[in-house]
């Protein structure tokens, strides 16, 4: 790895700050003073100080976001606003990818990280995963339609949901619901509403697997995971 962007990623500044770190000449490779970031390191190998104090590195970042509407779960895109782009150029360093996708208009648990290895066991169907939503749901919700969320719906293309649990929050002409699903499929909830002939007006997820969104998070806050939270996530 660079020299610059492992500074950056241990948290010893911005690119520019790092630049000038590398400057004053107290970063050395093996005691020796380097002044140059696009140097290659290897710390199995090889021992970077700063004023002597030992650099460690972090290789993964776990964040979860309040992700607000009108963001896309990418990483990077020509026209639209990413997720990414909400976080602090220090953590962008570690190349963090959104593990799932919000739709753009979705708000609520977005959970970012590098680990590919956790993203892949998160995401596999076969895990059954389980994905919480709050929604806002133009039309009564009934018992009938907790009944056929629990059995499968069959969407527009024919394909039939695994069981949904679908609790009432409130049913009225505009109703608010918790739906927990295991499956992950493009627009799903949105989807399943439509199968029973209602709209989703307004959606937040709040809970992927055991990892719960803080409620001190603001629309597009992010914090990173506890030990705790990242120890029973896995
Ligand atoms: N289901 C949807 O319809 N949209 C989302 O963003 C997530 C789940």
């Amino acid at each position: 790895m660079r020299l610059d962007k492992l500074l950056a990623n241990t948290g010893h500044g911005s690119r520019k700050e790092v630049k000038k770190l590398l400057k004053q000449g107290i970063v050395q490779i093996d005691g020796a003073p380097v002044k140059d970031g696009s140097i290659h390191v290897n710390l199995d190998k090889e021992t970077v100080t700063i004023k002597g104090e030992i650099v460690n590195y972090q290789e993964y970042i776990y964040m979860m976001l309040n992700k607000p509407m009108g963001y896309i779960s990418a990483t990077e895109d020509n026209k639209e606003r990413c997720v990414v782009d909400l976080l602090t150029e220090e953590d962008r360093m570690f190349d963090p990818f959104p593990v799932g996708r919000l739709d753009k208009d979705t708000e609520g648990l977005l959970l970012l990280t590098n680990d590919g290895q956790l993203a892949h066991e998160l995401l596999a169907p076969k895990k059954k995963v389980e994905k919480v939503y709050w929604a806002e749901i133009d039309g009564k919700v009934t018992e009938e339609d907790v009944e056929a969320f629990a059995r499968g719906v069959t969407l527009e293309d024919g394909y039939v949901t695994k069981p949904g649990k679908l609790k009432i929050l409130k049913s009225d002409s505009i109703s608010e619901i918790e739906l927990t699903i295991t499956e992950g499929k493009f627009h799903q909830v949105k989807r399943m509403f439509l199968s029973v002939g209602k709209k989703v007006q307004k959606l937040k997820r709040l809970q992927m697997g055991t990892l719960s969104l803080d409620p001190s998070l603001k629309l597009g806050e992010y914090r990173y995971l506890t030990d705790e939270e990242l120890n029973t996530l896995r």
